[in-house]
């Protein structure tokens, strides 16, 4: 996927302050935070979302979130606290089309999650 933002993280093509990366995983600051600690987590695959993830292709979001956890207890703020989101399609705001996982963390977050 030459055009993809992400894809072009993943390559080098564009930099990124990375935080994390394994041989399927690369996480990375999020350039706009929502919070003190805003990370994305990204397959290094593309899939545009969750719905491109075939079910026998799921576990590289085990991947992804065992990752999440390391980071979390490498970095400290698994016992004080985070928040994972998913943005998918139009009604859940998706703006980049490659699956990530936004790790929010590093201060009391608001609410419980963001409706409409
Ligand atoms: P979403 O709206 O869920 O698709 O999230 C996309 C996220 O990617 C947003 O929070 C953006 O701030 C973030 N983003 C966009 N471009 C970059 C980039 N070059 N490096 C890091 N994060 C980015
Ligand atoms: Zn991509």
């Amino acid at each position: 996927m030459g055009q993809c933002l992400f894809c072009k993280i993943v390559d080098g093509a564009i930099p990124a302050a990375k935080v994390f990366e394994n041989e399927t995983v690369l996480a990375f600051k999020d350039i706009q935070p929502q919070a003190k600690v805003h990370y994305l987590f990204i397959p290094k695959k593309h899939y545009s979302n969750l719905n491109e993830i075939k079910e026998g292709e799921m576990s590289v979001m085990a991947s992804v979130y065992g990752a999440i956890a390391q980071v979390a207890k490498k970095e400290g703020f698994d016992s004080t606290g985070y928040r994972t989101v998913i943005n998918t399609n139009g009604h859940g705001c998706q703006s980049v089309f490659h699956v990530h996982v936004h790790v929010l963390a590093g201060e009391q977050l608001g609410g419980k999650m963001t409706g409409v």
